[in-house]
């Protein structure tokens, strides 16, 4: 019997997201780093990610890249968080590649590499204003890289990246990208040689790709969501993207079981006080509905908003922990206690369905 709620990995899927941002991409000069965090990591997803031409696998956690390298997956691993001091032996051991922003970090990290009788290869970050990771000050980025190159024999200097898009909203823009490469061409008059990577941004660095206007030397970009979300992924809900169509939006999908079905008033009966998050909340008096809930709750997937319903006149009007409750009164169905129902999933919802030991895997 099939375990619910149950998420469903269909990698054919998966397969040929990738494959279309990988040509998207090849066409601009870049390759690509495919990013499983959001997946929890799941090796057979990078799995898909190799065969469709990924050229590193990449997580922000050691743990993905860890399961990624004991299921035998043969390709560099990018580590993408900056790392811990308390996770540089692992780093060394696990990773080829890491992101970096800080001068005491390398610094340990050279020894624990000389140990491990490796050179591990680095990107340093430069933050272009997005004000998460990375150098801010430019002097800084050239004085750092150029320790790097001169003073650790075990740490690499791979090249120079950035990442916008993800607390600060900053679009990456040509003139962004354009920054970028300056910063980098800056690293290189000082190092004297050239860089071998400039890692330009994640999915929405798709955008500039999209308008035939990235610059020629971005030749990385670090790939999640668009290959997970397709068209549910911010470039084209916040940025109207089109091409964006192109990708499945269904690759991973929930299905959870209805519990009760019964009609009742759509306004609470009684003194209000909060709801199960301490939030005090809005009613609409709609007059008595039909209702169903699911054993499928905000514990599994986050926030109501992420999960979309794929019974046309089935709505989400709220959940807690355990439970979520649908609005059924428009629905052509007739939907009874045992029956499933299917959605497509944001990011975020699949980052808690993936991670949530209550919910089974089924992969196709
Ligand atoms: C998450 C992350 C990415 C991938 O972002 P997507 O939007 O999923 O493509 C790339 N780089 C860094 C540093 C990240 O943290």
């Amino acid at each position: 019997m099939k375990k619910y709620p149950a998420l469903t990995v269909n990698h054919k899927l998966l397969k040929e997201n990738m494959e279309q941002v990988v040509s998207w991409c090849a066409e601009a000069g870049i390759d690509i780093a495919g990013v499983i965090k959001v997946t929890n990591g799941l090796a057979s997803v990078a799995d898909d990610y190799v065969q469709s031409g990924a050229k590193w696998i990449a997580s922000s956690r050691l743990e993905h890249l860890i399961r990624v390298k004991e299921a035998g997956i043969d390709i560099p691993k990018l580590m993408i968080r900056i790392p811990m001091i308390s996770e540089l032996d692992k780093l060394v051991e696990v990773c080829e590649y890491s992101l970096q922003s800080e001068l005491s970090t390398l610094k340990e990290l050279n020894k624990r590499a000389q140990s491990a009788d490796k050179i591990h290869k680095v990107i340093l970050m430069a933050d272009l204003g997005d004000l998460r990771e990375g150098f801010i000050d430019v002097e800084d980025l050239i004085s750092t890289a150029e320790y790097v190159e001169k003073e650790l024999d075990f740490v690499h200097l791979a090249g120079i990246g950035t990442n916008l898009g993800c607390y600060g909203s900053v679009i990456p823009t040509k003139e962004k990208m354009n920054q970028l490469i300056e910063y980098a061409e800056a690293v290189e008059q000082a190092i004297g040689r050239k860089l071998e990577i400039i890692s330009g941004g994640a999915t929405t660095s798709l955008i500039p790709i999209f308008d035939k206007e990235m610059p020629g030397r971005i030749n990385m970009l670090r790939i999640g969501s668009a290959v997970i979300t397709g068209a549910l992924e911010d470039i084209r809900t916040c940025y109207g993207r089109e091409e964006m169509d192109a990708l499945h939006d269904d690759s991973i999908t929930l299905e959870a079981e209805v519990v009760e079905v019964k009609v009742k008033p759509t306004h609470p009966i009684g003194k209000l006080g909060v709801d199960a998050f301490g939030q005090t909340r809005e009613y609409i008096d709609r007059g008595n509905r039909k209702r169903a809930i699911l054993a499928v709750g905000r514990a599994d997937y986050g926030d109501t908003g992420d999960i979309l319903p794929q019974i046309e006149g089935v709505e989400v009007i709220g959940a807690s922990g355990d439970h979520t409750i649908l609005d059924i009164e428009d629905c052509k169905e007739d939907i009874r206690p045992g029956d499933i129902v299917r959605f497509k999933l944001k990011y975020s919802a699949i980052l808690y369905l993936t991670g949530s030991e209550n919910v089974k895997i089924y992969e196709i």
